[in-house]
């Protein structure tokens, strides 16, 4: 039977994208087919930050950050804290990754027009020995423009090929089932959907109107994890992290919904890991919904007080931007599937952040004039502000006996006491007259305000929390947001995928989230940050260059 393409890719996210985009540069037919219409192109990476996991970089380097790739693994090892037999290929894939992101990561994007905004950010921080949990450095860079500035370089390089017939995109195609002969993958079958000019990120139309078929010697997975569909996320739940939550939000648009990776999984590929997760804690209901339930995780500064859901603050060190699952662990053990932070407003103004491109218009829409403000501004940035209005999460109060009250309103409960929590905020506002101090958050603060990027803008001068003059209080009521997949298809290095015998399944590969980021969990349990657009770009371009050359 005739070929239709060399290469088909399903999934046009990032990872699809990257893959699509150098199988057509090695000059081969590759042909995308994407269940979402033509405005979703990108996936989630259009609405994410940007936020890139890089090693020595320049801008690191500007700002005085020694970084090596011996630090990076170091903290990568530690972060992932691999420990099963199925973790021998996300081992190898974490090591080439962390070379990646210390060597060509940064250039090969640059000659594509990709910049980055000059202030590392310093994400997961950890809190533990050296060999623990967290970046030891800022790490983080911000894509000049966000989510959208980190899609536009593989979209123009996919229009290129489209011009020239070498990529061939079919919209509005769901993939149903792949075909094999003879143990090859060879073919990619589904359903036609009903054509849907709903916005980007909105949940589309699922009207079947045809069906189709297309065979291909070579098949690439890049179908995204499973956070848009919470049935999944609870039937794979860690009972580390104690029983699933009932209540989450969702950080991902509907179309995250993890239906292709049973489909793969039916006809023998590996999945492994598949019980490791990366989800936020502080999840705030989006009051301007796009997709269904949902979220948007604040990327918090260092300083907020962070309290379970009976009053007692977190225990060092699970402060704010330190230890992501550590934080969701505590909080599962509660009882509850909810926190609270308690700030100020000049916490608020220096320390929030909004993850999505379209919280963040002036990194968004590369406006140095709006960004300046960051660090110059009265208020938060504007999105934070309207949040901060308008969403149900927040409460702003001038004393904390009201802000108390709102906040048992807020849940309908009386779980909090005045008394506990007034008490536990006047014996760290008692830490704040010295700078060398026994409250390990306090003390962090001053660590982080050595740093010249967070002193910028990233942490508040330390004050009182019960001081007037830095008010109004506002406690934010943080949920659990539904986000990445840590777990994946197994694949060696060339994205290749392994069956359940241990044997490559030929003619399949997997990418980006579907695939763990790459082996199946380069992550292992935890994540440095931005890593997963990174994993997208590594994973995706291996699987392209080896698909293009196995192909002939
Ligand atoms: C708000 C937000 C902020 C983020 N911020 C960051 C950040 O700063 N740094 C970072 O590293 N990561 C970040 N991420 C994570 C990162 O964006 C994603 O993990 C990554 O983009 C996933 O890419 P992907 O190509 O693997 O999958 P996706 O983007 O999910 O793309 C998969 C595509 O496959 C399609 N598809 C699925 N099933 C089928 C099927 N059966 N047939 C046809 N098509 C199908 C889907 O419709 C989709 O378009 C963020 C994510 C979000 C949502």
């Amino acid at each position: 039977m005739a070929e239709d393409a060399d290469v088909i890719v399903i999934g046009a996210g990032l990872a699809g994208l990257v893959a699509a985009t150098e199988i057509a540069d090695a000059g081969k037919r590759v042909i995308v087919v994407e269940q979402e219409g033509e405005q979703n192109l990108g996936g989630q990476a259009f609405w994410s930050f940007g936020g890139l996991f890089l090693v020595n970089s320049p801008e690191q380097r500007r700002l005085g950050i020694k970084d090596s790739f011996e630090l990076a693994l170091q903290d990568w090892m530690g972060t992932a804290g691999f420990d099963r037999d199925e973790d021998h290929w996300p081992r190898r894939w974490a090591e080439a990754y962390v070379a990646f992101a210390a060597g060509e990561k940064r250039g090969w994007l640059r000659a594509m027009g990709h910049r980055i905004f000059p202030v590392v950010g310093w994400a997961e921080r950890g809190g533990y020995d050296a060999m623990g949990h967290g970046n030891s450095v800022p790490r983080f860079h911000v894509t000049w423009g966000t989510g959208p500035g980190i899609v536009e370089p593989f979209e123009r390089r996919a229009r290129e090929a489209q011009k020239t017939g070498r990529l061939t995109f079919k919209f509005r195609h769901r993939a149903d089932a792949l075909s094999m002969t003879s143990g090859a993958v060879d073919g990619v079958s589904g359903a036609i959907l009903e054509p849907d000019d709903v916005e980007r990120g909105k949940s589309s139309s699922r009207q079947v109107i045809g069906d189709f078929s297309f065979r291909a010697p070579a098949v690439i997975v890049a179908s995204g994890g499973i956070g848009g569909n919470h049935d999944l996320v609870r039937k794979n739940w860690p009972r580390r992290l104690g029983a699933p939550p009932p209540h989450m939000i969702s950080g991902v648009p509907e179309h995250v919904d993890g239906r292709m990776i049973g489909i793969t999984e039916a006809i023998g590929a590996r999945l492994i890991n598949r019980d490791r997760m990366w989800h936020y804690v502080e999840g705030i209901r989006n009051w301007s919904p796009i997709w269904p339930r949902h979220g948007i995780r604040i990327l918090p500064g260092p300083s907020s007080m962070w309290f379970d859901a009976t009053g007692t603050r977190l225990p060092a060190p699970l402060f704010p931007g330190s230890d992501t699952l550590g934080q969701l662990q505590y909080i599962m053990a509660t009882g509850h599937d909810y926190s609270w932070f308690i700030l100020t407003q000049s916490i608020i103004k220096k320390e929030f952040a909004l993850s999505g491109s379209e919280q963040n218009p002036d990194l968004t829409g590369k406006s140095w004039r709006m960004t300046i403000k960051r660090a110059t501004n009265e208020g938060a940035p504007a999105p934070v502000e309207a949040f901060k209005e308008n969403g149900a999460d927040f409460i702003v109060r001038d004393n904390l006996a009201d802000l108390v009250a709102a906040m048992n309103a807020l849940v309908n409960d009386n779980l909090l006491k005045l008394e506990y929590i007034k008490t536990q905020i006047e014996a760290r506002d008692r830490e704040i007259a010295n700078p060398y101090v026994k409250d390990a958050q306090v003390m962090n603060l001053h660590n982080a305000r050595r740093y010249i990027g967070d002193r910028l803008i990233r942490t508040a001068k330390p004050h009182r929390i019960l001081d007037p003059a830095h008010g109004p209080l506002i406690a934010v009521k943080l949920n659990i947001l539904t986000r990445k997949t840590l777990g994946g298809f197994e694949t060696d290095l060339d994205s290749r995928v392994f069956g359940n015998d241990g044997q490559i399944i030929r003619g399949l590969f997997a990418v980006g989230e579907a695939a763990g980021f790459g082996g199946g969990g380069v992550h292992g349990y935890r994540s440095l940050e931005g890593t997963f657009l990174g994993g997208c770009l590594f994973s995706g371009r291996n699987a392209g260059r080896a698909a293009a050359k196995a192909v002939g």
